[in-house]
């Protein structure tokens, strides 16, 4: 049962670490204009996502998958619709093969060249050698994603992935960063991992530090688990208090960490408000795959905001 009284002090406790380390806006809205392409199915095979070989009855698909020339006819049209930020995003491995990356710096390079309105380029392309995270960044992506998704036990426990490991998915974060993006890692709550799981990511996202002991993960989107195949449909869900008292830890966890409610906003049903003075007050509009919450629902909430501040 829930112990509302301590998740109410929790969430006090979280808003005051939000307003001393990140600030007091709480109404900006961070726009993410992703799209999806360049392959239908990948072979990684991770537990929660669609993309994975076999998913059986899969619910949702984005509802595009761009080829190369597609990619810069939609960052056009994103353009005039006034993105200013355009990700790209593919269910792959990564780009340790040559074709690929070329295939990949060609679109970035194109869209810098003909959609100058599109100021920042951000890329989730897989795994990053030294090298390939370098020609990105030659080529113009400002900012790489790469989801740690769980803490090392559960991904080692769970055989997360069919094909790559917890190290490899941080010597890609590293590589990133090294080679002078900035590094976007997000984490999903809700699968079936337990609380003692997410601290351990949070310590992860926190630690995760340069030499010069600068923070590596500067944002971090907050997904949580959204069904997605028949299979998903059947699990138990996480409840509404258990996503705020997960948010809340991680904001004191990691209070320098941009953190960015994203996936399945829908689910922190009443709490939905009160996330905007834990997080970093600023919604991502990226119901990619499923409808979550809207646009106007987002603004609706700023403006009750606005008017309690
Ligand atoms: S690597 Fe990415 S796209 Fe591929 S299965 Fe894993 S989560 Fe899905």
């Amino acid at each position: 049962m829930t112990d509302y009284k301590n998740l109410i002090k929790l969430s006090a406790i979280a808003s005051m670490v939000k307003d001393e380390f990140r600030g007091k806006e709480y109404w900006d809205i961070e726009k993410c204009s992703a799209a999806y392409g360049l392959a239908k199915v990948c072979p990684e095979g991770c537990r929660a996502c669609i993309f994975r070989p076999n998913s059986k009855g899969v619910v949702a698909r984005p509802k595009f998958l761009l080829s190369e020339k597609e990619f810069i006819k939609d960052a056009k049209r994103k353009a005039l619709m006034g993105a200013r930020n355009y990700k790209i995003v593919a269910p792959i491995r990564g780009l340790d093969n040559p074709a690929l990356l070329k295939k990949a710096v060609r679109i970035i390079k194109s869209i810098r060249k003909e959609v100058p309105q599109i100021k920042q380029i951000c890329a989730s392309l897989g795994l990053l050698t030294k090298e390939a995270a370098r020609a990105l960044r030659d080529a113009g992506v400002s900012e790489y994603n790469h989801n740690l998704e769980s803490g090392r036990s559960y991904f080692d426990s769970t055989r997360y992935s069919l094909r790559h490991t917890y190290k490899d998915k941080i010597d890609t974060i590293i590589n990133a960063y090294e080679a002078g993006m900035g590094i976007c890692s997000g984490i999903l709550v809700g699968e079936g991992e337990k609380m003692s799981d997410r601290i351990e990511l949070f310590s992860t996202i926190r630690d995760l530090k340069n030499g010069k002991g600068k923070i590596i993960i500067d944002s971090s989107p907050f997904n949580i688990f959204v069904p997605v195949t028949l299979e998903h449909v059947a699990n138990k869900r996480i409840s509404a208090e258990e996503i705020l008292m997960s948010l809340c830890m991680f904001r004191i966890m990691c209070p320098n960490v941009k953190i960015l409610p994203n996936a399945g906003r829908a689910y922190f049903s009443d709490y939905l408000a009160l996330t905007y003075f834990i997080a970093d007050g600023r919604s991502i509009h990226g119901a990619y795959l499923t409808k979550g919450v809207t646009e106007k629902q987002d603004k609706k909430i700023m403006e009750i905001i606005k008017k309690t501040i």
